[in-house]
């Protein structure tokens, strides 16, 4: 079974409207795409990049979102705002939100919720820490977070669910899973929902690995049977290290 094939690029918050731009075209003057290529700068840059890459196949996405449609949410932004602007698909779950803006399972559920009800796609990010997988919890902290937040869901409601399992010890580290790490949880993730819903659901999935995958270990890691392309951090703020990691797929 084929699946999509995708190298998507989060650029956390980096990147000001000028850097956006320049960024935004070097990717454009040597990018030869194999794989669907997302990009997500920030909220202030959305319209900015859309604009930029009018006509061209790089899809501009989120990195965030609430769950209410509007209302008293200072500082928020809807799924009808990114909606509006043309935004299809966001980033729900990524560890630093998680962590740092103490995002739970049941928050995320909501979100996933509203996504979904706005007919947008989602990139679902879960990963273990490193106490939890020292401690061997590492399957159980996966199974949680994708039962708690998306095993609610419908089985057509999954064809708009592109997963992302990052190990929160790698990213941003520069230290990368192992490659039996990684396609041993890729392939359990994918047992998961095999046996959640079927085996052919599981089967179209795509499940994108992200930490520290930089130029030297991106083929190597695409290269893994149920590992379906990238989540890219640090490298994908750099054109041609970004340009790299995509022709790699
Ligand atoms: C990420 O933040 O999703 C990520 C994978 O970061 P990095 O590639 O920098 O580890």
């Amino acid at each position: 079974m084929s699946r999509d094939k995708i190298v998507a690029g989060n650029w956390k918050m980096n990147n000001d409207s000028n850097q956006t731009k320049t960024l935004i075209l070097e990717l454009k003057k040597t990018m030869q795409m194999e794989a669907n290529v997302m990009i997500a700068p920030s909220f202030t840059n959305l319209s900015i990049a859309k604009d930029l890459l009018l006509g061209s196949k790089i899809e501009v996405i989120a990195q965030n979102m609430h769950f209410s449609d509007s209302g008293a949410f200072t500082g928020e932004v809807s799924a009808n705002m990114l909606k509006s602007i043309g935004i299809e698909t966001v980033i729900l779950g990524h560890s630093e939100r998680r962590k740092y803006f103490n995002e739970t399972d049941d928050q995320l559920k909501l979100k996933v919720d509203s996504a979904i009800s706005s007919s947008m796609k989602i990139i679902f990010c879960i990963g273990e820490e490193i106490g939890e997988r020292k401690n061997n919890n590492h399957f159980e902290i996966i199974y949680d977070q994708i039962n708690n937040s998306l095993f609610h869901l419908d089985k057509d409601s999954w064809s708009r669910i592109i997963l992302a399992y990052e190990p929160v010890w790698a990213i941003g580290t520069g230290e990368t899973a192992t490659l039996d790490q990684i396609q041993e949880m890729h392939s359990m993730i994918r047992k998961n929902i095999s046996e959640r819903y079927t085996q052919e659901l599981a089967n179209s999935i795509s499940i994108l690995y992200g930490g520290s995958v930089k130029p030297s270990n991106s083929h190597d890691i695409f290269s893994l049977e149920d590992v379906d392309g990238g989540l890219i951090g640090g490298a994908s703020l750099n054109a041609n290290d970004f340009n790299q990691i995509i022709n790699s797929i």
